[in-house]
């Protein structure tokens, strides 16, 4: 690496924050010099195959003509423009995009800034929906253990209780109420038992709960764990029995990556509000969006002024929203079923060896991601450092290493990353 860039790195740990970490006790960061295709390219030359999709959302991988085009034409009409009193022609096509390949109820759009905000966008909506209607004690959620919904105080408020941060900040997050985590799909076949404890906290609290909030099939950075679409369709069914809002988190599963469109489709059923968000701009800008039904809106109007108390500063930013556009064409006219049909097998397929492993706890796959448990946490340092040697790009956390790659990864660029995982865990083994 050349010194200027040591120089420039040396500031990074002196007085950049990253994700999740200390400042004086960083973990080691790399410079990334440029990206394209799957391919990560850092300061210094080297190459890693790319198997994170950068949090989820990078599905056509990095530097796409496509997208950047979209970037650049709509650059030179316009950046930015406020979205209060005025509105513009990549916001309108979005939100048409949205509700078109969303569930027929969904006819309405609030556009945000990022994933954590879009929740609060949800929880605010249902929170409105009840107050406008009197029933003013209907503030709680419902939700179930091990979920993630982002970093802000309302998202976080229903994170897992365990391993969220609610110990930290427990004097000032609001209170909700918790039913078991879904039980995962390699528990085997379902069994109705499976929603009982759902069904019995919505029971006791519904009169004072005013949403259930839940990502559906898969609970992603809360710890990767699949789960039956009959729970899903349990839950809908309950929401409507007990008169509660179902909203559905598809920040991380929107947008093909678990085998259809959204992973609601899998469960049959419909959000009465539904967020998106990480993949939305192919990885490219941040952006997401909160979807809801006229049923939520006229109860919301109820008061008179039907008046939702929320407007981010760049809401529908024209540039991220014309890049949400040109990845929402993308992939729906690229062969993006049939691309994730081969990355399921192939990481089925190569990720088995994984099981003979003493370290391994499990190994499951869903879609385009794959996952192997460990029994115990993974040294996070070490194994990025394995990793970067073996050319490819993974960040486990905890007992968990798992591969989300852009789909338009080849095959043996997947091998790369699967043959990397098997001899980097295989290096673990002798220590338990
Ligand atoms: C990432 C994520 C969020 C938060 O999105 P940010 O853009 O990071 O704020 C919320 N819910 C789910 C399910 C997520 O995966």
């Amino acid at each position: 690496m050349n010194s200027d860039f040591d120089e420039l790195l040396q500031f990074d740990k002196k007085h950049i924050w990253h994700p999740y970490t200390s400042m004086s006790n960083p973990t080691a960061v790399l410079p990334v010099a440029s990206a394209k295709g799957v391919t990560l390219t850092l300061a210094d030359g080297y190459e890693l195959i790319d198997g994170m999709s950068s949090w989820w959302s990078a599905l056509h991988g990095y530097n796409h003509p496509q997208l950047n085009q979209a970037l650049i034409d709509q650059s030179q009409k316009m950046s930015h423009v406020m979205f209060g009193g005025l509105t513009h022609e990549p916001a309108i096509l979005l939100a048409k995009k949205l509700i078109t390949i969303t569930s027929d109820n969904l006819q309405h759009v609030f556009f945000s800034d990022s994933g954590s905000v879009a929740v609060e966008v949800a929880i605010k909506m249902s929170l409105q929906y009840w107050f406008a209607q009197g029933r003013t004690q209907k503030t709680k959620l419902l939700t179930v253990n091990k979920g993630y919904f982002g970093d802000t105080f309302g998202g976080m408020a229903v994170c897992d209780p365990v391993n969220g941060m609610h110990q930290m900040f427990s004097g000032v997050l609001a209170q909700h109420i918790f039913a078991e985590a879904p039980a995962s799909i390699e528990k085997g076949a379902w069994k109705d038992e499976y929603i009982d404890d759902f069904k019995r906290k919505l029971s006791a609290n519904h009169q004072n709960i005013a949403a259930v909030i839940i990502e559906p099939m898969v609970q992603n950075a809360g710890g990767l764990r699949f789960y039956h679409a009959e729970y899903l369709q349990a839950v809908r069914q309950l929401c409507d029995e007990y008169n509660v809002l179902l909203i559905l988190d598809e920040i991380a599963t929107g947008f093909g990556r678990t085998g259809t469109l959204f992973a609601y489709e899998q469960a049959n059923i419909e959000a009465d509000i539904l967020c998106v968000g990480k993949a939305l701009t192919g990885g490219y800008m941040t952006l997401a969006a909160t979807l809801t039904s006229p049923k939520v809106v006229t109860g919301i109007e109820t008061d008179g002024k039907g008046v939702l108390m929320h407007g981010p500063t760049f809401m529908a930013n024209p540039l991220a929203c014309s890049v949400a556009n040109a990845s929402i064409d993308l992939l729906l006219s690229s062969p993006w079923q049939l691309r994730v049909n081969s990355i399921e097998q192939q990481l089925n397929a190569e990720l088995e060896q994984c099981k003979s492993l003493k370290c391994v706890k499990d190994v499951r796959v869903k879609g385009a991601i794959g996952v192997v448990e460990l029994h115990q946490a993974i040294d996070i340092e070490w194994s990025q450092k394995q990793f970067t040697k073996a050319g490819v790009w993974l960040r486990p956390f905890g007992r968990l290493v798992y591969v989300m790659p852009p789909f338009i990864i080849k095959p043996y660029q997947l091998t790369t990353i699967t043959d990397a995982i098997f001899c980097v865990l295989q290096k673990l083994t002798p220590k338990y």
